[in-house]
């Protein structure tokens, strides 16, 4: 639970480093490093590696597109118009995926390491996975 829970929080699952994100600018926190600064743990192991990201964030989004939806549909009942529903919807369809995108690349590293812990130990200094 807490390598997943680092996934959540955007930290290391190896170490619950922080800073795997490049800083924010351009794009910024669409891009993860490539190992933790903390521990050097590597977060893209194989090639198709982020691919399992895409598929978090997905189910992501469609969990907060589809709250959205009921929300939306409740608040405006009884008399529901179809833009009072529509808007925030279209909306959260395209906010969710880019707001989602470090979660989903660092839960998705988290799956990733309960499942294939790392071959190498830590570096000196960091505590084991
Ligand atoms: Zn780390």
């Amino acid at each position: 639970m807490r390598v997943l829970f680092r996934g959540i929080v955007a930290a290391c699952p190896g170490c619950g480093g922080r800073g795997l994100f490049r800083r924010p600018s351009r794009r910024g926190w669409l891009r993860i490093r490539k190992a933790c600064p903390s521990c050097g743990l590597v977060f893209e192991r194989t090639h198709g590696h982020w691919i399992g990201a895409v598929a978090v964030n997905t189910v992501l989004s469609t969990v907060a597109i589809l709250i959205v939806l009921v929300v939306a549909f409740v608040v405006a009942w009884p008399d529901p118009e179809v833009l009072e529903v529509l808007v925030p919807t279209v909306a959260t369809s395209l906010v969710a995926p880019l707001a989602f995108a470090p979660i989903s690349r660092s839960l998705w590293t988290a799956m990733v390491v309960l499942v294939l812990p790392p071959d190498d130990p830590p570096s000196v200094g960091t505590r084991p996975i």
